[in-house]
């Protein structure tokens, strides 16, 4: 058996560089052993615009059918469509090969549940197991998979987003808005088009072809958009968006060519579903407390979890929530599906603007500001970061914490929170206050803090 190695190898799936870790073999392994724990039914596949794409989609395939899966191939695609695609009865799984935002030569599987949603770490641990143990249901000659061709995965999700009660699609043409979109060559390409031409709006394209060799860091951070700031003044238009490779991910540039930064996609989003529909909102424990700010308008509670989709996708279904999601541009609007969409964040948010009526920058400005300072410390290896973060939570229990992840500090209009990362030999420090000099001072302090705990 060949040994797993220079791979991140977490719950919901594997990733890697393509040829440096990330191999069919691994993409074969993974597949064989999903199928196997999944027994025999229908398991869509998509995959994101990578170059890669074809290489491990084909191993994928092979491993399905192999242990006996039918292959439902939905072609290029984004997470969310494939989800979508995975939610439908007929289908049993599904897996999507994309690195998200990962840089271009990476690569990677994420294994969904019928449900849709991520694994649970239970059902990963299992097909992990299995991989570690080349422990496969291998199908006889004549019982393997087949593969079945499904053309209409990107209909059948925007169709979903259109029937939405929330979203009055003739409004939103009637408004014709003008939109600079860049999915920066990555699966939003095969789907934006469409969609955005179904709303009736105008839209110019940068980076739109879906061929996966990304001009610029994928991640829709506000240094990664200034050519899409740029466009929106340019062109005049009304709104600037970006989408990460796979879709899950959506960020915002207002009419005056500001990057209004990736929390306010999800404030908005809600700040607008909770004006028809009041409810009790998801999110993790890192996204921005404009949330709490916008739930406490409307006579609701946020709940709030672990970092990562999983975690904040079955807080939302255990407490029914009408909205949850991310801060990091991760809109996930749980009467379409449990799952970041960036489709469905586009639709929440234009039919936000229709009933607005003012520019973007306007309504953004009406919402409560913070700011947000992300920094990291970086370890040697080998040290227990997260034991780390343990001593320093138990020097602070009296104190107003949270360790839903890491230790969180909250203060009145503040909070600072560190936690090991789960993939990288890192520490993440990140804090939130209405002004930029005070959440940089408390990330500050808490890194010194942490600097005198030495790395015993
Ligand atoms: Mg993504």
């Amino acid at each position: 058996m060949a040994e797993l190695k220079n791979l991140m190898i977490s719950v919901s799936g594997v990733r890697g560089i393509v040829g440096d870790g990330l191999t069919p073999d691994v993409a074969l392994r993974f597949a064989q052993a999903y199928g196997s724990h999944f027994g025999p039914g229908r398991i869509v596949v998509g995959r994101d615009s990578r170059v890669s794409g074809d290489l491990i989609k084909f191993a994928v395939w092979s491993g399905l059918m192999a242990v006996g899966c039918d292959v439902v191939d939905i072609g290029m695609t984004t997470t969310p469509t494939t989800a979508m695609a995975t939610e439908k009865p007929e289908n049993k799984g599904g897996i999507i090969i994309t690195a998200s935002h990962n840089p271009r030569e990476w690569n990677a599987l994420k294994l969904l549940a019928p449900d849709g949603l991520f694994l649970s770490p239970e059902e990963g641990a299992h097909i992990l197991e299995r991989v570690q143990q080349d422990r496969y249901s291998f199908a006889a000659w004549d019982t393997i998979g087949k593969v079945i061709r499904d053309e209409n995965a990107a209909d059948y999700h925007i169709a979903c987003v259109k029937k939405l009660a929330l979203i009055d699609v003739a409004a939103i043409r009637k408004r014709h808005f003008k939109i600079v979109a860049d999915p920066c060559n990555g699966a939003g390409g095969t789907i934006l088009p469409e969609f955005l031409q179904d709303l009736g709006c105008e839209v110019i394209y940068l980076n739109l072809e879906p061929h996966g060799r990304f001009p610029r860091s994928p991640e829709p951070l506000p240094a990664n958009l200034k050519d899409l700031c740029a466009a929106v003044v340019k062109h005049g238009a009304d709104l600037g968006i970006a989408v990460d490779p796979d879709v899950d991910r959506l960020a915002l540039v207002s009419e005056e060519g500001v990057p209004l930064g990736e929390e306010y996609t999800l404030a908005m989003a809600t700040d607008f579903v909770l004006s028809h529909t009041p409810g009790d909102v998801a999110v993790n424990a890192s996204t921005s407390l404009a949330i709490n700010d916008i739930a406490h308008k409307y006579g609701v509670r946020v709940h709030r979890t672990a970092v990562g989709e999983i975690h904040v996708a079955t807080k939302a279904r255990q407490i029914k929530a009408l909205m949850a999601g991310e801060g990091n541009g991760g809109v996930i609007y749980p009467p379409l599906h449990l799952g970041r969409d960036a489709i469905v964040g586009i639709a929440l948010i234009l039919q936000y603007l229709v009933e607005k009526s003012k520019p973007v920058s306007r309504v953004h400005a009406d919402l409560p500001q913070y700011v947000m300072v992300k920094d990291k410390i970086t370890l040697p290896f080998g040290v227990d970061a997260k034991a780390m973060v343990a001593r320093l939570t138990e020097a602070h229990r009296s104190e107003n914490i949270d360790v839903t992840d890491g230790l969180k500090f909250l203060f009145e209009k503040s909070w600072v929170h560190i936690r090991a990362s789960n993939t990288e030999p890192i520490v993440r420090v990140i804090a939130e206050a209405p002004s930029e000099e005070e959440a940089e001072s408390r990330v500050a302090a808490l890194k010194a803090e942490f600097a005198r705990l030495g790395t015993k």
